[in-house]
This record gives structure tokens, C-alpha cells and sequence, in this order.
């Protein structure tokens, strides 16, 4: 005890076994400490702190990518220090961002590619914040000059819709109106939008993956229903796409699904550079289809080279070492290895959904033909367990599956979902499956049925 209680010269610190210097007996964990530590002690106690975190390659239930290449790891360390705001400092960077725009834009099939108005953000949630806003400003704005009142706006989107679109409508006072989950489809359909739209409609989201199956909306469809809407009524009512995952995985693998600006109601699109574009996590991209769509004055202006440089964010210094990963990325994989890394996570997740389909436990609820996304329920004949049992016996073998119910409407549903991942290879997938049945096996064996807990209720990825 003596040891670490008494404050040795750093020469000294340095000569004891890591193990027993100061600070490692008694972390800090309220206050800051009084006195400096060995950088090696504070490494050693904050890594074997996080070790104690779920391993992020079992991780089944995040969409963000866990793994990248060496080289990349090493250009992240390398751009650490670059702050995405230091237009003007780091004016490469701010020309690197400036591609991935262009290039969205080009993939996304935005009218003018080579002029895309866009931005990189901190992940999708600061997409739809920024789309959602620009979305209200110029509700508001065409609503003024009608000479018509703005006090009452509302936004419309599926009742599975994640999470983000809740706090938008929270933070910017904007009336959500989500149309309830019907039967056994799990998202936004066109034939039951108009009863929830208006002319203080800002905009509808049609998401492009969602959250809850995996699922995509039927983008056109919900676009062409507002087309009637604005010729019987003169009310147009743009759609912005929620596209965080679907962004990187439809233009890849299901390249004949009309999604995004091809669509002409389409304003606005959003996605996680962290999910599917296969970068670390901390960026995601929002376009939109036209400088008209993004109105003049929400647009701030910072110094760059001595000249002008419009910027759109909630937030002002941010790391710009995401963005330059993004561009990696689109360089090292082009598209064909975008194909290629998305393609996989297709095999494997069609391969999983295969595998339960045929064993006697489950319901299969989406396949991963959409997203590469397996959503599974357990058959109405398991009464001895529930999805929440299963999901704490698989992470005894180390797999974190989420188990939640769906939305309003069929909150009775219970699932699994597994996401499928660059880096959840075939081999590990069997390494599941295994575990899986070894999980259900003990179940099985119970004498009696587990005890049953008050489960939480929302499940938020
Ligand atoms: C993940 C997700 C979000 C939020 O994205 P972040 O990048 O985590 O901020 C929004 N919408 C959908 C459909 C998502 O899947």
C-alpha cells in the first residue's frame, strides 16, 4: 500500500511494476486527480477499463462499421489533428469534402453532380437536423409570402422511424405525425400517407433501410401519391430520404430501385458515412438536390483562403479525420469494391435468414435482401423462453443481438435482429449459427420456463 500512496519522483514511478504505481489502486472517478500519472499507467487503466465493453466485431447489433483497413488505421492517426471547421487552414481537407460531395451527388443522381450542395456532418443525425430545417425554413418562408400563417408545422414518417426524427420534431417544434404500423409491414406505404399529410405538411421522410427489418420504403411510390396530392389540391409536399444505411448499400446491390434524386420530389438525402459507407465512426453526408433547396439563410459563412466558404452545420469544430477516411474509401474500394464489401454482407445474411427459415423456432420477419439486415421472431409454439432470453444466452458466447419489440400498432412483435457487416465473414456466420442452437438447446432443456421480467421498451439503432 505504502507504494502507491506515497508520490515518487516520475524516474522512480517508472522502475515500479505498471501494476503497482500510483493510481492504479484507486482510480479517479469523480474528481480530476491532483497530480500527474505516468502516460503509461493512465493507458494501462483506461484500456483495461474499455476492455470490459462488448468486443465491437460481435457486435450484431450496430449498423457502424468496426473494421477498416491497416492503411487506414494509419491515415486516422495520421489526420487526427485535422478540425473539419480550419477551412481555411487545412484547405485540403476542405477540397477532400468537397469531392465526397460531388461524388455523392454523382451516386445519388443528383441533377447538377458536378455542383452538389452538401455537406459532411457528424453522422446522419445531423443530416436529418440540417434537412429537416431547411425543409421547415422553406415551408415557412413560401407560407409567409401567401401571407399564411406558420405556427402550426408538422413533419410525416413512418412510426418506425429512428429515433433522430423524434428529437427533430422535438427540438425544432415541428408536429410529428407517424403513420402507425399495419399488419405484417413494418414501415411508411403510400396508400395510407395522404390522411396524415396537409398544408402544414414540411416534408415526409421515406426511409431507405429501416432501423426496425432492414426494410426499404417504397420511395416512388410514396413520391407519386404526392404528385396526385399536389395536382388535386396545389399543395407540394417534398419528400426527404432518410438513407443512412440504404445510401451505400441500393446503389450497389439493387441499383434498379428508384430512391433518390431521379425521383424530382425528392429534396433532400442523408446517410452514414459510419454505417455503410465503411468509415470509423463519427461522419455522415446530407445533399440536397439543388442549391434552391437549401435556403440562403440558414447558410453561415466562414473564411477560406482569405475568401468565402458557406457552411451548414449545428456543430463547429468537428474532427476531419472521418472525412478524409470517406475519401480513402471511395478511392481504395471504388465501385466495384463497394459492390464487392456489400455484396458479401448480402450472401452472408441471406445465408442466415436461410438457416433459420428451416429450423422449427423461428419466423423469419426480413431476409436481408433489402438491407443486409435479418430480423427474426421466435414461432408462436416457443413458450418457454422469449427473444429477450435468447438474446442474454447468446452473449454468454461473446454475440451482442439486440431483441426489442416493433413500433405502435405491433408492439406485440417481438424480434432478433442481426446487422451484417463488412468483417462478419461466412466463417463467423456459422460460428453464430452454432451458438445459436447451443443457446436454444439450453433453453430447450429448461425444467420450467424462464421467469419473466418487465422488458425495456424502446430499442434505439
Ligand atoms: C442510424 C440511423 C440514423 C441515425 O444515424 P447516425 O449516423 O447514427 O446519427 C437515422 N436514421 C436511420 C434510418 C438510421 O438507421
Amino acid at each position: 500500500m505504502a507504494v502507491w500512496k506515497s508520490r515518487r519522483p516520475d524516474e522512480e514511478q517508472a522502475l515500479l511494476p505498471r501494476f503497482t504505481r500510483s493510481g492504479m489502486v484507486e482510480v479517479p472517478r469523480d474528481r480530476i486527480p491532483d497530480h500527474v500519472m505516468l502516460p503509461q499507467t493512465a493507458y494501462q487503466i483506461v484500456c483495461d477499463e474499455v476492455m470490459l465493453d462488448g468486443n465491437a466485431r460481435f457486435n450484431l447489433a450496430t449498423f457502424v462499421t468496426t473494421w477498416m483497413d491497416e492503411e487506414a488505421d494509419r491515415l486516422y492517426t495520421a489526420t487526427a489533428d485535422k478540425n473539419m471547421i480550419d477551412k481555411d487552414e487545412y484547405p485540403q481537407t476542405a477540397e477532400i469534402e468537397a469531392r465526397c460531395v460531388r461524388m455523392l451527388g454523382d451516386l445519388w443522381h443528383a441533377p447538377h453532380a458536378e455542383q452538389s450542395v452538401g455537406t459532411s456532418t457528424t453522422g446522419s443525425s445531423e443530416g436529418c437536423m440540417l434537412a429537416g430545417l431547411a425543409m421547415k425554413r422553406r415551408w415557412q418562408q413560401a407560407r409567409q409570402e401567401a401571407g399564411k400563417p406558420t405556427d402550426r408545422p408538422n413533419i410525416v414518417m413512418g412510426g418506425n422511424v429512428q429515433v433522430v426524427w423524434e428529437k427533430f420534431a422535438n427540438y425544432w417544434e415541428v408536429d410529428p405525425r407517424y403513420v402507425p404500423l399495419e399488419g405484417n409491414v413494418f414501415h411508411l406505404t403510400a396508400d395510407r400517407l395522404l390522411e396524415h399529410v396537409d398544408e402544414n405538411t414540411i416534408g415526409v421522410v421515406a426511409v431507405l433501410g429501416s432501423t426496425m427489418d432492414g426494410s426499404y420504403e417504397p420511395v416512388q411510390e410514396i413520391c407519386a401519391v404526392l404528385d396526385e396530392y399536389e395536382r388535386s389540391t396545389g399543395v407540394s409536399v417534398p419528400v426527404h430520404v432518410d438513407a443512412a444505411s440504404g445510401g451505400f448499400i441500393a446503389p450497389f446491390l439493387q441499383p434498379e430501385v428508384v430512391w433518390d434524386f431521379r425521383l424530382p420530389r425528392v429534396v433532400s438525402i442523408q446517410a452514414s458515412g459510419h454505417k455503410f459507407g465503411l468509415v470509423y465512426p463519427g461522419v455522415g453526408w446530407v445533399l440536397w438536390r439543388d442549391a434552391e433547396h437549401l435556403p440562403e439563410s440558414l447558410v453561415f459563412h466562414v473564411n477560406y483562403l482569405g475568401g468565402d466558404m458557406p457552411t451548414f452545420a449545428l456543430n463547429f469544430s468537428r474532427p476531419g479525420a472521418q472525412v478524409v477516411l470517406q475519401y480513402y474509401q471511395f478511392l481504395r474500394l471504388g465501385k466495384e469494391g463497394y459492390g464487392l464489401v456489400q455484396r458479401t454482407c448480402q450472401d452472408v445474411a441471406v445465408h442466415i435468414a436461410r438457416t433459420l427459415k428451416t429450423m422449427p423456432e423461428f419466423d423469419v420477419i426480413s431476409d436481408g435482401t433489402d438491407l443486409p439486415v435479418v430480423t427474426f421472431a421466435l414461432a408462436p409454439e416457443v413458450t418457454k423462453y422469449d427473444v429477450f432470453d435468447l438474446s442474454r444466452k447468446l452473449r454468454e458466447s461473446g454475440w451482442l443481438v439486440p431483441a426489442y419489440t416493433m413500433p405502435p400498432k405491433r408492439e406485440d412483435l417481438a424480434v432478433l435482429r442481426v446487422v451484417v457487416r463488412n468483417g462478419f465473414s461466412h466463417d463467423m456466420a456459422e460460428l453464430f449459427l452454432r451458438d445459436l442452437r447451443t443457446a436454444l438447446r439450453w433453453l430447450d432443456d429448461l425444467a420450467s420456463p424462464m421467469p419473466h421480467e418487465v422488458q425495456p421498451s424502446g430499442f434505439h439503432h
